[in-house]
């Protein structure tokens, strides 16, 4: 046999023992379960499975922390705190959840560092995601908006202009407590602010604190989500949340 032939009959069979060995790609495709269709909102309208906990009209879905009807405004389309009138919270209560929320700090610029455009969102009633105008406002870091309050730096700041919408979107886990209160496993939320991220899967502390430590408490696995009222006319608008 010619050398030439005799290295072709070489190559063919290396090449049949090399595909007995390749194992059959079918092996590795997972055809179940099948994920749920969701209809995805148009923009950051609402997807088709989101509980809609404000549509521009009205705040059945949400009650005074002190108690009876939330009493903030509604008006164009938004809610306004109404300053002094105290936090408002949803009826219902939540877990593992994605939220979208759209907030607006007061065109009209009014005091400084936490005292401009200050709000929050309470995940659980617990963990603040501050609301604040942080655009040319000089504060602690750990205070600005895109911060788990005191507990997270945001990896950016993202916050537009006085008066302009803004977006939230928070992926959070929440924690899970054992049966004597102690922590089995922390929260950890992750934020886009303004499609920005800011906030990378980060484990919350504890419940926010103003002065001391961040430290847990136990709480029920559902709990309301809560916005803040600090005493400033911040706009919110577009909640929307899928429980995970
Ligand atoms: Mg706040």
């Amino acid at each position: 046999m010619k050398a030439v032939v005799v290295f072709a009959m070489a190559l063919a069979a290396g090449a049949a023992s090399l595909a007995q060995e390749q194992p059959d790609p079918k092996l590795t495709e997972v055809w179940e379960p099948v994920p749920p269709v969701v209809t995805p909102g148009e923009g950051a309208l609402p997807p088709s499975d989101a509980v809609v906990l404000f549509d521009g009209k009205s705040l059945s879905q949400w009650q005074s922390v002190r108690g009876g009807e939330a009493r903030w405004k509604v008006s164009d389309g938004c809610i306004t705190v109404d300053t002094g009138k105290g936090d408002i919270q949803t009826k219902q209560g939540f877990g593992s959840c994605q939220l979208h929320i759209e907030f607006r700090c007061p065109a009209k610029v009014v005091g400084e560092s936490q005292g401009r455009g200050n709000s929050g969102i309470f995940l659980q009633g617990q963990y603040e995601l501050q609301v604040l105008d942080s655009y040319n406002n000089k504060t602690y870091s750990n205070g600005m908006v895109g911060s788990i309050y005191k507990q997270h730096i945001p990896l950016a700041n993202a916050a537009r202009k006085p008066g302009d919408w803004q977006t939230y979107d928070v992926v959070y886990a929440a924690p899970k407590f054992k049966g004597d209160g102690t922590v089995l496993s922390p929260a950890f939320v992750t934020v886009l602010h303004n499609g920005v991220l800011v906030l990378n899967h980060v484990e919350i502390k504890g419940g926010t604190a103003y002065r001391g430590q961040p430290k847990y408490a136990k709480h029920p696995d559902k709990a309301p989500l809560r916005l803040q009222d600090h005493r400033n006319p911040v706009g919110y608008r577009n909640i929307w949340i899928r429980e995970l």
